[in-house]
C-alpha cells in the first residue's frame, strides 16, 4: 500500500511536469508556424520561464524519496521486482532524467532556452539572407552552454558523450565511429557502382506544380497511413517537424516547393510516420513520462519507414500514380508510372541533406557527426565552420556548397542547440531497415501490403513491437525483442544493395 501511494505521488509530479512540457511545445510550434516575427523577445522569455519551470519540476527533491520508497537505485534502476514492467520501466525513465537535470544549474537551463529560442530566430534570418557572420555569435554562445551542460552532466572520454545520452540513450561518440565506418564505406562503394551507370533523366523536372495539388494528394496519403486528424494538424513551415502538445495532439508539419512535386510528400509521409508513433503509444501512458520515443533513433526509424519503405516502393506508385496524374494532368501526361518511380528513386549527391535520397543521405550525416564533435570539443572554431563544411562536403559528396545557405546554415539543429542529435537520423535508417526485415518473417511482403493499400497490417505491427511501449524499453531492448538481434549495419546495406542492383541494373 505505501508503495502504491508513491508511485501514484511520483505519478502526480511526473504529469505536472508533462503539462508544463506541452505547454513549452504549444510555444515554440507557435513560434515556427504563425507567431509574429516581432514578438521573438517575448517569446524567448516565455519560453524560458516555463522552461525552468518545467526543470524545477523535474528535479522536485521529493522524487529522491519516492524513488528510494520504490526500490530504485542507480545499481537497481527498475526499482522493486514485485511492480509491475511497466511502472519500473516507467521508475527508470525518471530516475535517469532526475539525475541527469539535478546535474544542471537552474541558471543554465533558462540561459539555455533563451539562447536556444533567440538562436534559432537568428538562423532563420542568417540563412535567409545567407549570412553566416550574423549568425556566429549565437553559434559560440550556444556551444559554449552545450560545453557547460557536459561538464555538469559529466563524461569519461568526449563532451560529445554526456550530450548524445538526451538523443540516443547509452549511445557513445566512439560507438557511433564505429557504427557509421562500414556505412560509410558501403555507401561511398554503392553510389560509385550507381554513378558508373550515368545520370538519369527526371521526367518531373523543369515543371511547375501547385502547392494546392500537392497538398490535397499530402493530405490523402497521410490519411490512409493512419495519422487521426482528430488528434493532429498539418502546417506550413521552413523545416518540417512533428511535435507533440499532448498525446492526443500530435502535430506535423511540411513545406511545399513548387519545382518538385515529391518534396513536400515525402517531407509529410515522413512527418506522419514520426506522428503515427506518437499516436501510438498505450492509452495507459500517456501525458505522462513514457508517452515519448524510446530514442530519436527509433523515431527516425519510424518516419524513414513510411518515407523510403513505403513511399518510395513501386507498388505505393501503381497504387497512387493515377490520382497524382488526376491532380497533374498536363505535368505527368506521358510519364509512365514506372518512370515515376525511378525518378522517385534517383541517387545524385546533392547539397542539401533534406532533399537527399535514401542512398547518400548517411553521408549527409557523417559530415554533421564529424563537424558537430569538433565544434563541440573546441578543435573546429566557428569562424572556420564554413571552410571546413566545404572540405568536407568535397570529400563525401563531391562538390562545395554554393554559399552557406546551402552549406553550414541549412539545418536548424545547432542554432537550438541540439549537438549530437544528428546521428540519430542514421541509426534511424539501421533500425527501419532491420525492423523490415523482423516485419516480413511475421507478415509478409510488406510491398504486396502496400500494393494493396493494406496498410493497417503494417501499422499494428509497428504499433505491437514500437509504439505501444514508448520510452518503457530502452532502444536496445525494443530492437532485440523485436528482430531477435542487437542493432547494425548490415540489414540497412543489404536493403539497399537488392533495391538499387534491380532500380539501376548494377
Ligand atoms: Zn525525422
Amino acid at each position: 500500500m505505501e508503495q502504491q501511494k508513491a508511485l501514484t505521488r511520483l505519478h502526480d509530479i511526473t504529469r505536472e511536469a508533462s503539462l508544463v512540457a506541452s505547454v513549452i511545445s504549444g510555444l515554440s510550434w507557435d513560434q515556427e508556424t504563425y507567431m509574429p516575427s516581432g514578438a521573438i523577445d517575448w517569446r524567448a522569455e516565455q519560453t524560458s520561464y516555463l522552461t525552468g519551470l518545467l526543470h524545477e519540476k523535474v528535479v522536485n527533491p521529493d522524487i529522491a524519496g519516492l524513488l528510494a520508497a520504490l526500490g530504485v537505485s542507480p545499481e537497481n534502476p527498475l526499482g522493486d521486482p514485485s511492480l509491475p514492467a511497466r511502472e519500473r520501466g516507467y521508475l527508470r525513465v525518471v530516475q535517469r532524467r532526475y539525475l541527469r537535470e539535478t546535474k544542471l544549474p537552474a541558471s543554465l537551463v533558462t540561459e539555455l532556452a533563451k539562447v536556444q529560442s533567440l538562436g534559432q530566430a537568428a538562423w532563420v534570418e542568417a540563412r535567409t539572407k545567407n549570412d553566416f557572420p550574423a549568425f556566429m555569435p549565437f553559434l559560440e554562445r550556444i556551444l559554449e552552454l552545450d560545453r557547460e551542460a557536459a561538464k555538469c552532466y559529466g563524461y569519461s572520454k568526449s563532451p560529445y558523450d554526456a550530450l548524445i545520452e538526451d538523443y540516443e540513450v547509452g549511445a557513445t561518440e566512439a560507438q557511433i565511429k564505429e557504427i557509421f565506418a562500414p556505412m560509410e564505406a558501403g555507401i561511398v562503394d554503392l553510389v560509385g557502382r550507381i554513378e558508373a551507370k550515368g545520370k538519369r533523366a527526371n521526367p518531373c523536372e523543369g515543371k511547375k506544380w501547385p502547392a494546392a495539388q500537392q497538398e490535397a494528394f499530402s493530405r490523402r496519403v497521410m490519411v490512409d497511413m493512419g495519422y487521426d486528424l482528430a488528434r493532429g494538424r498539418l502546417d506550413i513551415t521552413a523545416h518540417p517537424f512533428t511535435t507533440n502538445l499532448g498525446s492526443d495532439d500530435v502535430r506535423i508539419t511540411t513545406r511545399y516547393l513548387e519545382d518538385n512535386v515529391l518534396s513536400a510528400l515525402f517531407s509529410t509521409v515522413h512527418e506522419a510516420g514520426h506522428a503515427l508513433y506518437e499516436q501510438g503509444f498505450d492509452p495507459e501512458i500517456r501525458n505522462d513520462w513514457l508517452a515519448d520515443g524510446a530514442s530519436m533513433g527509433v523515431h527516425e526509424s519510424q518516419s524513414r519507414f513510411w518515407e523510403n519503405v513505403v513511399a518510395r516502393s513501386l507498388p505505393f506508385w501503381r497504387r497512387y500514380y493515377p490520382e497524382l496524374q488526376g491532380l497533374f494532368p498536363s505535368q505527368l501526361s506521358g510519364v509512365g508510372v514506372e518512370d515515376f518511380h525511378r525518378a522517385a528513386n534517383i541517387v545524385e549527391r546533392s547539397p542539401i541533406r533534406v532533399e537527399a535520397d535514401e542512398v547518400t543521405y548517411g553521408l549527409h550525416i557523417i559530415l554533421r557527426f564529424k563537424l558537430e564533435s569538433a565544434l563541440l570539443s573546441g578543435d573546429l572554431a566557428v569562424a572556420d565552420l564554413p571552410a571546413a563544411w566545404a572540405a568536407e562536403s568535397q570529400r563525401l559528396l563531391g562538390f562545395k556548397p554554393k554559399n552557406d545557405a546551402q552549406g553550414c546554415l541549412q539545418d536548424v539543429h545547432w542554432s537550438m542547440g541540439l549537438v549530437g542529435y544528428f546521428p540519430s537520423y542514421a541509426l534511424g535508417n539501421l533500425y527501419c531497415a532491420q525492423f523490415l526485415n523482423a516485419m516480413e518473417k511475421e507478415i509478409g511482403s510488406v510491398e504486396t501490403l502496400v500494393g494493396k493499400g493494406e496498410f493497417g497490417a503494417i501499422l499494428s505491427w509497428l504499433r505491437k513491437n514500437v509504439h505501444h511501449f514508448g520510452k518503457e524499453k530502452l532502444p536496445s531492448e525494443i530492437v532485440l525483442q523485436a528482430t531477435g538481434e542487437p542493432l547494425s549495419s548490415h540489414y540497412f546495406l543489404g536493403n539497399l544493395e537488392r533495391k538499387y542492383t534491380e532500380l539501376y541494373g548494377l
